[in-house]
């Protein structure tokens, strides 16, 4: 018997279930299915990257070294970007040598990486056991920052029927190494070392888990991944600036606002049931009442910090004014914006984009309602870099 949860078949649950704690418990074990090989090389070395503080400090402690290597580390890993303990010059040479016989900072491998026309960068990044996810750095055209969009699994478990990424089987879930790892590798292509600190101006200023795959499918490993990054003596990328985006778990969503607080992106896409069943199949599962309801609980909305709906504008399929009236009638009371994203083709892709009147039309409806209404520029277009384009020749060992 397959252990690999069916694609689509879902049961709608009904209005009134409730989304308690047993079937986090579910969501979480399933998840566990799809963990990354153990981040230990060939010859025995474990890797750094990836392990949180506590985690840091067993290890420092089982070589017998003193608790305050563990701060000295963090700094040299996540604060100066080294990658080799002979550059880490607050530790003694023999000290140095001892860490190297037994650990490494890894990096993803960047298997190819691709510059577009307008700049935006793409990263096919190759993992310890060879499977591959994309990482897109988009830069702002106006000014000196930009976002990393991170991959969250190689794949995805659910198949959105205009998305490049759902036509690809979950093949498994990204460890925090190798989540962590897209944004220092990232970083090493810019040369974007020490990180800047507090209000220092940043190239690399924002992460979007936007990526391939569900986050929150991943949860565990995501949260710790973002932990790191959040770390104020590492990375120290605030949760203002680190936005998750997902297609509706309605469970986990409580649970990422409790515990990491970052802004929240929901991919909506369609204002009724049975539109939104077939384009974001998970609907079926959490219908948009319940998607709503888990978003006017998440903790931490507010004008200042809205929640952002995703709508993927599909040319005569969602993109009507009666749908737009209709959205705007949905959200009343979130503090939201919408973010009107022009259908991104791919190989084989079935859906035209919208016209450019459509979506004006549309955006029109939703600023007079009072939400900001920006239409995104697709970037990297020319390269597959966009919103939905990312896929992988990843496939899962049978
Ligand atoms: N799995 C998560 C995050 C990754 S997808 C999610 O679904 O939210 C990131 C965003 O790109 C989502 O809003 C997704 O719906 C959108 N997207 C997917 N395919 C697209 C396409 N072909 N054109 C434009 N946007 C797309
Ligand atoms: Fe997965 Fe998001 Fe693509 Fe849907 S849109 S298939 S959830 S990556």
């Amino acid at each position: 018997m397959s252990v690999l949860p069916p694609r689509v078949a879902f049961s709608r649950t009904s209005a009134s279930a409730e989304l308690t704690e047993a079937e986090r418990t579910r969501i979480l074990a399933k998840s566990a299915l799809f963990n990354p090989p153990p981040h230990v090389l060939a010859d025995g070395r474990r890797d750094l990257v990836g392990l949180s503080r506590e985690e840091l400090a067993e290890e420092i402690a089982a070589i017998g070294e003193k608790a305050f290597r563990v701060k000295q580390l963090w700094h040299w890993i996540y604060h100066q970007g080294v990658t080799d303990f002979a550059a880490m010059s607050s530790i003694a040479r023999p000290l140095q040598a001892r860490l190297a016989e037994r650990f490494v900072i890894g990096r993803p491998v960047a298997a190819t990486v691709q510059t577009s026309t307008d700049e935006t960068r793409k990263f096919l990044f190759r993992f310890r056991d060879g499977q591959e996810a994309e990482t897109v750095y988009i830069p702002d055209q106006s000014q000196d920052r930009g976002a990393v969009c991170i991959s969250s699994q190689v794949g995805c478990t659910l198949s959105c029927r205009f998305c490049h990424t759902g036509t690809q089987t979950l093949v498994r879930n990204l460890g925090p190494a190798e989540i962590v790892g897209q944004f220092m590798a990232a970083r090493d292509s810019y040369n974007e070392w020490p990180s800047p600190q507090g209000e220092t101006p940043r190239l690399l200023s924002t992460i979007v888990l936007m990526g391939m795959g569900e986050p929150l499918y991943n949860y565990e490993n995501v949260a710790k991944a973002m932990r790191i990054v959040m770390d104020g003596e590492g990375i120290g990328l605030s949760r203002r600036r680190i936005t998750l985006s997902t297609s509706g778990v309605v469970p986990m969503m409580d649970r990422a606002g409790a515990e990491l607080g970052v802004n929240l992106a929901v991919s909506l896409h369609a204002v009724r049931d049975d539109l939104r069943d077939e384009l974001v199949p998970l609907n079926r599962k959490y219908p948009i009442a319940e998607l709503l309801d888990a978003c006017r609980r998440y903790p931490g909305a507010t004008n200042a910090r809205r929640i952002t709906f995703e709508y993927v504008m599909l040319r005569g399929v969602n993109d009507s004014e009666a749908e737009a009236r209709e959205l705007v009638r949905l959200i009343a009371g979130i503090p939201a914006k919408v973010n009107l994203i022009p259908f991104n083709p791919w190989p084989g892709s079935s859906y035209e984009a919208s016209s450019g009147n459509a979506l004006h039309r549309f955006s029109k409806i939703v600023m007079e309602a009072g939400f900001a209404s920006p239409i995104r520029t697709p970037r990297g277009q020319d390269i597959l870099a966009a919103c939905g384009q990312l896929r992988t020749e990843s496939q899962r060992r049978k």
